[in-house]
Parts: C-alpha cells; sequence; structure tokens
C-alpha cells in the first residue's frame, strides 16, 4: 500500500493518519496463511528530519502447531514504530511511501517462531506418533519404568 506523503516532505503538515486494508496474498507464504485481510492503522509524523511510522495490524492466520502439527486459527495484533530519515537533497525524496514491505517484515518477525495449537497442547505420541490431543495409545505402559525393574529384580533373587 503506497500512501502520499508529499504534505509531509514539503513541509506543509508534520503529520498524516491512514487506515487500510492489504489482501491475504500480499502477506501469505508457505509458511504462513493469512485468512482476512490486514488490517493497518497508523500515523506518520515529521519529527526534525525524520519520518517517524507507527503502525498497528490485526489480521487472522492459520498456523500449524510446532507441538501435534495440526493446523489452527488464531488472531494476531502488532505494533510497531520504524523511524525513515528524510534526506536533505529534495530531488532524492519520493513523495509516495510504500508500507506494504514494511509491514510484511514486521510481520514475518513478530510472528510465533513455535507456534501451539493451545497452552497444554500433547503433542504426538514419540513411539507411535499418534496425536495426544484427539486420540489415546498405549505406548506409555511399554516404556521403562525404574519401579518396575527393582520388582524384577526382587522376584530374581527369590528364584
Ligand atoms: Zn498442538
Ligand atoms: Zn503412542
Amino acid at each position: 500500500m503506497i500512501i502520499n506523503i508529499s504534505e509531509l516532505v514539503n513541509r506543509y503538515r508534520s503529520s498524516k493518519t491512514f487506515e487500510f486494508d492489504l489482501k491475504p496474498e500480499e502477506l501469505s507464504d508457505e509458511h504462513l496463511k493469512v485468512l482476512t485481510p490486514i488490517n493497518v492503522k497508523g500515523s506518520v509524523k515529521l519529527v526534525n528530519d525524520e519520518l517517524i511510522i507507527d503502525i498497528q495490524t490485526k489480521f487472522s492466520a492459520e498456523l500449524n502447531c510446532s507441538r501435534c502439527t495440526s493446523k489452527f486459527i488464531d488472531d494476531y495484533r502488532f505494533e510497531f514504530t520504524e523511524a525513515l530519515e528524510l534526506k536533505d537533497n529534495q530531488e532524492n525524496i519520493n513523495e509516495h511511501l510504500d508500507l506494504t514491505e514494511l509491514i510484511r517484515d514486521n510481520i514475518l518477525i513478530n510472528m510465533p517462531t513455535k507456534p501451539m495449537c493451545s497452552q497444554d497442547c500433547k503433542g504426538l505420541c514419540p513411539v507411535c506418533g499418534i496425536n495426544k490431543n484427539t486420540n489415546d495409545c498405549n505406548c506409555e505402559s511399554e516404556q521403562f519404568d525404574p519401579r518396575l525393574s527393582v520388582l524384577s529384580n526382587l522376584l530374581n533373587e527369590d528364584e
């Protein structure tokens, strides 16, 4: 999304607010599936020779749980501030500011690296690979239990 900042660059005004929606496909890639338009609200302020950009983003996305690998949908909200230097050379000043790249970078940095479908996700059974949130398996009873080995040693001594 490109916003016109000519009034700021030419110093007619010192701030400007904006609100727009980015299309989900402008952010989605193989790691991130955005399901709703990305709502963007923010402001640009001219402070001395810098543009201070404040942005809030809001959207829903589908991620894969890092424990049980199932897909889950959650809402995400991020806020960030970016400062861009306004160069002295007037010819180099771009009166149009493209925010899409800035927003995309910030969201990708802030997305959880180990997303979880819920705080108490039980994950997959390390033995049979079953999803323990939705299924039960009998693998635990077959795992090594030190109490049982003491018992079997005692039984062996009795022989
Ligand atoms: Zn999970
Ligand atoms: Zn199992």
